[in-house]
């Protein structure tokens, strides 16, 4: 790593980033390209020098980056990106950037530390457990999450990580208590609208497939997990020898934001012994502001808890928060201690405060970890290894505070509504599901109530906005129906952006409508 290297480079490269901000609204919101696009503008293998080597050994490093940024940047990945940054992107969820997060990810990338251990970086694992009590505080979730106990907070990757890690320290748990051989016993439930992430945890955590059970949550509940339907799902599974284990509910699922029950859920869970894990992946931001802090009433009787700091709060992906009230049964399932992980020998029969006093120093520091003094996150997630993700979400708290990130859901909350305003005023659209947090979740109504043609026709009018490239919407299907899911979050999206996506919309529909008469 050359120092004026790195300077000029990452001048220039913050240069290209700060234009490319600038110039966002110029490109199709939705790439265009057809696959394989790429293999047509690259070699076949990578070069053995460098494109421009002379350009180095000549002290021409600027000259370098801006030709790789005209050259390949610009040229040839520019057109194959989907720009999530985008005022006009309305898909799936939103996956914020902003300028704190950004020089947040600089640093935690001009570091690059591995901080798997506390030894490995003490100031990464030190302002990880810091910022996530922060977090939970400005959450007011229960104290028990807090690290000053048996709980605390970790960043995982994404909330796929988060419900698996969960899920393994839940099963462990259980395992210990009626025994390894009762694998194939343990149920998992959830509602139909819980995301996929819990299934794919149950694959890998070896939960018997017909034991992971998806309950159809209908539009008589708002799509939300009926809390008699759940007891009476479990006292079914213990009459015929199944053993519950974990519930998962969710609140803002992706499909239409229900919230499920939390209360009601968590106290049927804790009757049973059961783990319970709460997702709020999406709308845990949102509860940071004091009028929807209800919605996750009832997390007391979780055990664990997870928001992705990286889809509506500012912080640059990759950053899910993760909370557990009982560290030690993450530990216990995924600790390992290899010797090449090992710090400073000692006998397991010394209490840790007399090594502390043995040592100094260093070599006090060095056996932190083993005397279980620290917390050493590579035993609360699934890889090793881990960046140092704390920065970018300090960075975020500190240089924009809670005020600022509450005016910041409150208005992208008013745009949602102001979209749901212009939806009501036009008899050929409805708004299927009622909106809570950001998402407005609508269709174009189908013509002389047919509502396979209805499907047919929200299909199109998705495809047909999507491919002018001016913005960027997704779907989903509730109870049969085709919906449209417009989900405003991206930080640069104004009022004028959600007026332009609806004249879009409308235009389309328009056309369609006078297709298919
Ligand atoms: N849970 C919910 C409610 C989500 O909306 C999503 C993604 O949109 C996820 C989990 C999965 O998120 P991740 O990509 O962080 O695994």
């Amino acid at each position: 790593m050359d120092a004026e290297q790195l300077r000029e480079y990452g001048h220039k490269m913050v240069d290209f980033i700060a234009d490319y901000y600038k110039t966002i609204e110029n490109f199709p919101v939705l790439s265009q390209v057809e696959p394989g696009y790429l293999r047509n503008l690259l070699p076949d293998s990578a070069p053995n020098q460098p494109d421009s080597f002379q350009h180095v050994l000549d002290g021409e490093v600027a000259q370098l980056i801006l030709e790789f940024i005209r050259l390949h940047i610009q040229a040839k990945i520019l057109p194959g990106v989907t720009h999530w940054q985008s005022p006009n992107y309305f898909a799936y969820y939103p996956s914020n950037s902003s300028v704190a997060g950004f020089v947040g990810e600089m640093l935690s990338a001009g570091l690059n530390i591995v901080g798997f251990s506390w030894i490995a970086s003490p100031a990464a694992t030190e302002l990880e457990m810091i910022v996530l009590d922060w977090l939970a505080k400005m959450l007011k979730l229960p104290e028990d999450f807090l690290s000053a106990g048996q709980g605390g907070g970790v960043i995982q990757g994404t909330a796929s990580e988060a419900v698996l890690v969960v899920l393994l320290a839940a099963r462990d748990k259980v395992l210990r208590r009626v025994g390894k051989d009762a694998l194939e016993k343990l149920v998992v439930y959830a509602s139909d609208q819980t995301h996929s992430s819990l299934q794919k945890a149950c694959q890998i955590a070896g939960i018997h497939p017909e034991n992971c059970r998806l309950l159809k949550a209908t539009s008589s509940t708002n799509y939300a997990l009926s809390p008699e339907f759940l007891s009476e799902t479990i006292s079914q599974d213990l009459t015929i020898g199944l053993i519950p284990f974990f519930l998962c509910a969710t609140v803002g699922t992706t499909s239409s934001t229900a919230v499920d029950p939390l209360l009601s859920l968590g106290k049927i869970a804790k009757s049973n012994g059961m783990w319970f894990h709460v997702d709020a992946a999406y709308a845990g931001s949102a509860c940071v502001c004091p009028e929807f802090r209800h919605y996750m009433d009832g997390v007391e009787e979780a055990d664990s808890f997870n928001m992705n700091a990286h889809k509506w709060f500012l912080t640059n992906f990759d950053c899910s928060a993760l909370w557990v009230k009982d560290r030690s049964a993450l530990v216990q399932a995924l600790s390992t201690n290899p010797e090449y992980l090992k710090n400073k020998k000692m006998a397991d029969s010394k209490p840790a405060k007399t090594w502390f006093l043995m040592y100094s120093g260093k070599l006090a520091k060095l056996v932190a970890s083993q005397a279980n003094m620290v917390v050493d996150y590579k035993d609360w997630q699934v890889p090793l290894g881990r960046r140092f993700r704390s920065l970018k979400l300090w960075m975020v708290l500190r240089l924009y505070g809670l005020e600022n990130l509450q005016c910041y859901i409150r208005n992208h909350i008013k745009l949602a509504k102001h979209f749901e305003n212009l939806i009501a005023q036009d008899p050929r659209f409805e708004v299927v599901t009622p909106r809570i947090f950001s998402l407005v979740c609508f269709r174009l109504l189908p013509v002389r109530d047919n509502e396979s043609h209805g499907n047919k026709l929200n299909h199109q009018l998705l495809d047909a906005v999507n491919s002018t490239g001016s913005t960027f919407i997704s779907h989903t299907v509730l109870s049969g129906k085709y919906i449209l899911r417009f989900a405003v979050g991206a930080p640069l999206t104004e009022e004028k952006h959600v007026n332009a996506a609806w004249k879009v919309l409308q235009d389309k529909a328009t056309s369609l409508l006078a297709e298919s008469l």
